[in-house]
């Protein structure tokens, strides 16, 4: 094992390495500082690094725990005490985090070491990252690609082995798209599995934060150390957490895997069409049942999506005013204007896009055509979700329409928008679904990954991880390295 090596580890294969001694908390630090420094300013996957109280907690770490002297990459808009939390945005601009966000509590209980800020479109709107108002992040499969959004800073830091594993948040499929594009793992629990205290909220019944890692393993061990109550969040579940690891390396046989019809639409590329229908072949041959089902209201979900998404992103960006955090306009005449400048100036354009249409259909007369209606139609998604979970155990479907697009290549917002038909429904059903490497797209003589989605009933989750792990395992698609990327070796 050589220092060029080490950083392209999972995070269950540097446990090992840590729990023989065979490499020091420390030095992990250290390898992982010179990857980043190699590495990051092709791919601008970082917002910030905090080094400095990193090597402190690496030099204290008890290699015993969970995830003990890991580092872990942490998206921009999750509090973590002393380092800057800007959300992509400028509006955050010089605001440092005063407190750990519960899943930061949780990780450092762990053992893990939060390191270093990862790239988002601003506040998490957007499904390639080039809305942050600091910089674009770019794919390490081909840098003149997005990573995906809005998680797209955490996705391409662990496609490109600048970190072991990295927390996203997922509102209508930051995690699992971005995931795909990059060809990593990325999971969304269940709504209310993982605290949201400290997450910035964008759509409070949407948010969920979760783990983007190179292998389902590592999801399962991210997700150990963060699932389970919390009464700092009022919408956290009680409900007692099984040990994820456990599920993993039982067989399929007996799993009924559901193929929603509504799923295969125009406009799917055909490589990635393929690479599902593989999949799906695949999952049979490892025993589980294949069966078509059908959710009807799914042509509705993005349109509901962005009724409610917008509405509750009005509500919650209402704090940012200049006063309170961030950045603050100069030379206010009156209060208002220290308003009105303030957001005029530090919010980008789709912030403030949805920001309009949130306020437009929460108005007073527009209230029940759109709002009402939409909540309606939520309901009516959540129960064709629960209809077919009577059936089947899971459901199958692409993560992305696409593979990774070229940056600046989707200005048109409703354009971008498309990019998480698959993904949005589990968020307003509030399930849980993951996205696991399943091909490749060749494309200019560029090969882009191509993301699975199984979408799991509510608190499901180990069973999810069960079928990604069997899939995963009986597949070659995780071992494959950007060309950025450095080796993966044996441990
Ligand atoms: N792309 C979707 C949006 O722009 C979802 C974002 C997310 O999951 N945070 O709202």
């Amino acid at each position: 094992m050589t220092g060029n090596d080490l950083p392209a580890l999972s995070i269950a294969d540097l446990q090992s390495l840590l729990r023989r001694r065979e490499v020091s908390p420390r030095e992990v630090i250290d390898i992982l500082r010179e990857r980043i420094e190699t590495v990051d300013g092709d791919i601008g996957a970082y917002l910030s690094l905090d080094i400095e109280a990193a090597v402190k907690e690496a030099e204290h770490s008890n290699v015993d725990l969970p995830l003990g002297g890991i580092p872990i990459a942490i998206k921009d808009i999750i509090n973590v005490m002393g380092q800057p939390c800007t959300c992509g945005s400028k509006i955050l601009n010089g605001y440092r985090a005063s407190y750990d966000a519960a899943v930061i509590q949780k990780l450092r209980a762990a053992g893990a070491i939060p390191f270093g800020k990862t790239n988002l479109d601003e506040f998490a709107m957007g499904s390639s990252t080039e809305n942050s108002a600091v910089k674009s992040t770019r794919n390490p499969w081909d840098l003149s690609r997005v990573p995906g959004g809005s998680s797209g800073g955490s996705a391409a830091a662990v496609a490109g082995d600048e970190a072991f594993g990295a927390l996203g948040s997922d509102t209508g499929g930051s995690i699992r798209q971005p995931a795909a594009m990059c060809g990593v793992v990325g999971f969304k629990p269940t709504y209310g599995r993982v605290s949201r205290f400290g997450l910035v909220a964008f759509a409070s019944s949407l948010d969920q934060i979760g783990p983007v890692t190179k292998t389902v393993r590592d999801a399962a061990l991210i997700m150990n150390a963060i699932a389970g109550h919390d009464p700092q969040d009022s919408t956290s579940l009680n409900e007692s957490v099984p040990d994820y690891l456990a599920s993993l390396g039982k067989d399929l046989r007996g799993v009924r895997l559901g193929v929603p019809k509504e799923y295969v639409i125009e406009g799917i590329d055909s490589q990635v069409r393929t690479a599902i229908d593989a999949a799906v072949k695949q999952l049979n041959s490892l025993g589980a049942e294949i069966i078509e089902v059908s959710l009807p209201s799914t042509e509705y979900a993005v349109a509901v999506y962005y009724i409610i998404a917008t509405a509750e992103a009005s509500a919650n960006l209402a704090r940012f005013d200049g006063v309170r955090y961030g950045y603050r306009a100069e030379n206010p005449k009156d209060v208002l204007d220290l308003y009105g400048r303030t957001r005029e100036e530090g919010f980008g354009a789709e912030v403030k896009r949805r920001i309009i249409l949130g306020t437009y259909v929460l108005s007073s007369g527009y209230y029940d055509a759109y709002y009402l209606r939409a909540q309606k139609v939520r309901e009516l998604i959540r129960r064709d979700f629960a209809s077919v979970f009577g059936k089947v155990d899971a459901l199958i479907s692409p993560t992305s329409p696409v593979a990774a697009f070229k940056l600046g290549e989707r200005a048109d917002p409703l354009q971008m928008y498309l990019a998480d038909i698959f993904t949005i429904a589990a968020n307003l059903a509030g399930i849980c679904g993951i996205s696991v490497p399943c091909g490749f797209a060749e494309l200019n003589g560029h090969r882009l990954p191509i993301g699975l989605q199984l979408l799991g009933k509510p608190l499901d989750e180990a069973r999810i991880l069960q079928i990604a792990h069997a899939y995963e395992q009986s597949t070659d698609w995780h071992k494959a390295r950007p060309p950025i990327a450095s080796t993966r070796p044996k441990v």
